[in-house]
């Protein structure tokens, strides 16, 4: 019997040059080759990003002059922030986790999906196994009509970074991840988003809105005055030059514009 052989499958992606005719292609994924490397840009409903794939380089110089260079990042293009009722919601399961008598300081995490549908995040708590220093858990697939927009774990009682092995585990995990620390104190954060195996440090506020703010006097914020000193100036102990050195680069009342008799600060 004539056996067929397996054809690989082929996944084709156009590539295109960042010369002076270049504009941005409609194709979700591409390479682009510039002066400074062949760059794969991919478009998700998330983010944009460009991976440097290779960099044709000869010591030290482009083998591309005649290109526009171009430049690797992620920039998120998010539909909107997240309520910060979810990062509430995360933390409060975080905490409740850590002070459970049977999984005391433990880990555990929540993955992060956006649903077409209603237009929104929203979390969901797969099963997991746990111990203060590592966490488990399947993904499985998407609830239907919703695409996955990244993870947020805690680290118990101690502080939010990404490990070693948050590292590891994320690095083929395309998304934004975010770390919750100190869970049952003042909580810690750190967020970050990963594509192919880059990650890139961001604010939680990139991904998360600011509606919980909370209101006060808005004189407050008048009290509040930028120092002209730096704070090591006027420290006891600290050279006398340095202090020497503010005051001299500081402006004299005398070079102060005089409007109207008012000396204007
Ligand atoms: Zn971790």
């Amino acid at each position: 019997m004539k056996q067929e052989k397996l054809k690989k499958p082929m996944i084709e992606f156009p590539i295109h040059l960042k010369d002076e005719e270049f504009e941005e292609p409609d194709d979700r994924i591409y390479y682009l080759l510039a002066g400074n490397g062949l760059f794969k840009i991919q478009k998700t409903s998330f983010y944009v990003s460009s991976t440097l794939d290779f960099e044709p380089r000869v010591k030290g110089a482009s083998l591309l002059p005649w290109l526009q260079n171009h430049r690797a990042g992620i920039t998120l293009m998010l539909p909107k922030k997240m309520p910060s009722e979810l990062i509430k919601q995360a933390l409060g399961f975080f905490r409740a986790v850590a002070l459970k008598k049977d999984l005391e300081g433990c880990e555990a995490g929540v993955i992060l999906y956006w649903s077409d549908e209603k237009e929104d995040y929203f979390l969901h708590a797969p099963e997991q196994s746990a111990s203060p220093g590592h966490l488990t858990y399947e993904v499985g697939p998407n609830p239907a009509g919703s695409r996955r927009f990244g993870t947020i774990h805690s680290h118990g009682h101690g502080g939010a970074f990404h490990s070693a092995t948050d590292h590891h585990d994320e690095e083929n995990d395309d998304g934004v991840h975010i770390t919750i620390g100190n869970v049952n104190t003042i909580p810690s954060f750190s967020c970050s988003v990963v594509v192919d195996g880059v990650r890139e440090q961001i604010g939680l506020r990139d991904v998360v809105d600011n509606d919980d703010e909370v209101a006060f006097p808005v004189e407050w914020l008048k009290r509040v005055r930028k120092e002209t000193m730096p704070y090591y100036a006027a420290l006891p102990g600290a050279p006398h030059t340095w202090s020497e050195e503010v005051k001299s680069k500081s402006v004299k009342p005398k070079e102060r514009a005089r409007i109207g008799g008012v000396y204007k600060l």
